[in-house]
């Protein structure tokens, strides 16, 4: 069967990266969540201190970019984000770096940075990426573009149920307003905007389980192949 691209482009907290990890182990490509290399950056700027009261030290962060390093390891069948050769997926998936990533997303350097690492991984094909401008910008010619959306608060609903599990206490309206604001910021920043791609098909998974949209994104990729 032929080896493609799938992009996942979508809203925040719509269960792209549910769908996506569950397709890419059924059919075995290699799932890269580039929402997660974001995320990482925003880490590595909060703790230099390069994001106050003022705004962000866009110059002190650009100087440094070539010495953060993002890949991704693996154990027991899961994936987690390393940034500079330590272990990050917890901190990266905490309130405070949702709150800040937006912003750092926005930044024209940081984005150039990842989409050149987001490019060279996808590179072999036989990959899922999730993230927001996959179909647009990163792999404009993935065989396969996918935009996930679902209803705000559906998505805070998700989001909030995923940080209680985690152990976190988070605050439903402050998840709901965390949501609206990178949907809002993502959609309006200048380069490469959450946008869907004039090809891509589009689920709205409000009411749907994760076995229905697993089960639809499966039939897509299989209709894709066997064409
Ligand atoms: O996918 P996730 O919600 O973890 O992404 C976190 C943030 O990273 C998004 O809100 C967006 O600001 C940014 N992002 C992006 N481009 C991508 C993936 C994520 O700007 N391809």
């Amino acid at each position: 069967m032929k080896k493609i691209i799938i992009a996942m482009d979508g809203h925040s907290s719509c269960g792209k990266s549910t769908m996506a990890k569950a397709l890419a182990k059924a059919i075995g490509y290699t799932y890269i969540d580039t929402g997660a290399m974001y995320r990482a950056v925003t880490l590595y700027a909060m703790r230099r201190g390069f994001i106050g009261e003022n705004g962000i030290d866009e110059e002190s962060l650009r100087r440094e970019m070539p010495q953060i390093k993002i890949t991704f390891g693996h154990e027991n069948g899961m994936q987690y984000t390393i940034l500079n050769g330590e272990n990050v997926e917890r901190q990266i998936r905490g309130m405070e770096v949702s709150g800040n990533v937006s912003p750092i997303s926005a930044i024209g350097f940081v984005r150039e940075a990842m989409v050149s690492l987001q490019r060279e991984m996808g590179r072999q094909g036989a990959v899922i990426m999730d993230g927001r401008d996959i179909g647009t910008t990163v792999f404009p010619n993935a065989e396969l573009k996918i935009f996930v959306t679902a209803s705000d608060e559906i998505r805070a609903q998700r989001r909030f149920d995923e940080l209680k599990a985690k152990g976190e206490n988070p605050v439903f309206e402050d998840v709901l307003k965390n949501v609206r604001e990178r949907d809002y910021i993502d959609s309006h920043r200048a380069v490469s905007p959450l946008r869907k791609a004039d090809d891509a098909i589009v689920l709205d998974n409000s009411h749907m389980t994760i076995d229905e949209q697993n089960k639809w994104l499966m039939d897509q990729y299989l209709a894709k192949t066997s064409e």
